[in-house]
């Protein structure tokens, strides 16, 4: 049986490429015995959705923010 770890990768890959018949019968398996992984493969579409919000907001860089990691507002 695949470890959580891989199929949680598999999961993620699932959503860049097609898996092969046998990586899908694995992970069927394993999500079918596992309630932590079920968990994981229903909240993988918000997750990727949170995430690639974040990563296009450009104010939430690190550089933006000040020293103490608040946005300074008074530097002018
Ligand atoms: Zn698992």
């Amino acid at each position: 049986m695949l470890s959580c770890h891989k199929a949680t990768r598999l999961m993620s890959e699932s959503q860049e490429r097609p898996l092969s018949q046998f990586e899908r019968l694995s992970l069927a398996l394993h999500t079918a015995m596992c309630n932590g992984c079920r968990q994981f493969e229903r909240q993988l579409p918000l997750i990727r959705s949170l995430a690639h919000t974040f990563a296009r907001r450009p104010d939430t860089t690190p550089t933006n923010l000040g020293p103490q990691g608040t946005v300074d507002k008074d530097s002018s």
